[in-house]
């Protein structure tokens, strides 16, 4: 007979999470995950999940009815949002200023749809005179953009911009906010955004497994009137309309876990104040930048665009990016990342993101890269 495995107690280390996501997990959000576990129909849990929209669309500055956290990854909001919106035959137009607007267009092509492109270098935002001319010339159903690209560190500036040149031409407008909700100004009816979604492992600190994504009545309208069903089962929005609709209704079983998680991290947003919560973010990462400054770095976006939550530093010539990342590993339990795609061996990427946004946390991530560096 197969002697079964001999595995030890499960004893991750204790890291400080300084790279670009997951983020630190406050306190009382791991206390709410060890509560105990109620059915996904429960009345009790029913309730939990009108809160944690109505907490939603707090954080993303919206009315819309339609605000849920999608089960899985980032990536599963963005599929649900893109899978979605995106018909065969449509035509979507993403940007090619980052490693998201790849993954935007890999997802519009396997939702059957056309994509065209809008340059901007890496670490650079769109130019809303460019997505002008892209919708000149290509008349795009959807356009999506990045608030804030992970990979680079860039904050996509002047949205109320884009969203404007895209409603001119009749196109909807999706946004990444995966490494924005909770931490870096994000007003999504303000703005005219129709489809945000995002992630809760970045600014929100908590656990990744339940995604946050909203729509609006036009978004919704057009999902709603496809001819053809989405091409995922499991993301169609009219399908999931059941479950978080009023009907309350069985499609799959929710991750009821992660969803008492972003309950808990979205209480956490709403008695800080989201406004309050940018401005530390702005200000804690701030001393971030100022500190890796003054040892003679450079961030690699221009000041206009510098991301807080992420923070793109230039690695110093003659330095190897891993060498720096092992060490402040092995030697501070401290983590950090390197650079994605186009940036890779260019930047260490820099996390500054909800509960981690702490002066406590720059302090020792700046004199353990300096250690590091020495
Ligand atoms: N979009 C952006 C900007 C991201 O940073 C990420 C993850 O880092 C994603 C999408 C995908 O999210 P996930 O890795 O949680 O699936």
């Amino acid at each position: 007979m197969e002697t079964p495995p001999d595995v030890d107690e499960l004893a991750p280390p204790n890291r400080t999470l300084m790279g670009p996501g997951p983020s630190p997990v406050h306190p009382r959000v791991l206390r709410a995950m060890s509560t105990p576990l109620v059915g996904h129909l429960d009345p009790s849990f029913l309730d939990i999940m009108d809160e944690t929209q109505e907490l939603l669309r707090y954080a993303f500055r919206t009315e819309n009815q339609w605000t849920i956290p999608v089960s899985g990854t980032g990536s599963a909001s963005m599929e649900a949002a893109i899978g979605n919106l995106v018909e065969p035959g449509d035509t979507m137009l993403v940007p090619t200023n980052g490693y998201f607007g790849g993954r935007m267009a890999s997802m519009a092509e396997r939702a059957g749809g056309d994509v065209v492109e809008v340059d901007a270098p890496w670490g650079e935002p769109l130019d809303p005179v460019d997505v002008q001319d892209a919708f000149d010339e290509h008349q795009p159903d959807v356009f999506g953009f990045v608030h804030a690209e992970t990979s680079t560190g860039a904050k996509q500036t002047n949205v109320p911009e884009l969203t404007d040149v895209a409603h001119s031409h009749d196109a909807l407008v999706v946004a990444d906010t995966v490494t924005s909700l909770g931490g870096v100004e994000l007003k999504v009816d303000e703005w005219g955004i129709d489809v945000a979604y995002s992630g809760p492992q970045k600014c929100l600190s908590c656990p990744p497994g339940a995604s946050p994504l909203t729509l609006n009545d036009d978004a919704m309208d057009k999902v709603l009137s496809r001819e053809e069903p989405a091409r995922s089962w499991y993301l169609d929005l009219s399908l999931l309309e059941g479950y978080w609709g009023e009907e309350r209704a069985y499609h799959h079983t929710a991750p009821i876990t992660n969803v008492y998680a972003l309950r808990e991290a979205l209480r956490l947003v709403a008695e800080e104040g989201i406004e309050e919560r940018w401005a530390r973010h702005e200000r804690v990462a701030g001393a971030l930048k100022a500190g890796v400054e003054a040892m003679g770095l450079d961030l690699n976006p221009e000041d206009d665009y510098w991301l807080p939550s992420l923070n793109a530093v230039r690695v110093p010539d003659g330095v190897t990016d891993s060498d720096v990342i092992d060490f402040l590993l092995d030697e501070y339990d401290l983590e950090i990342a390197g650079g994605l795609g186009d940036l890779s061996g260019e930047i260490f990427r820099i996390g500054c993101m909800g509960h981690g946004a702490r002066e406590k946390n720059v302090t020792f991530l700046v004199s353990a890269l300096a250690d590091a560096l020495d």
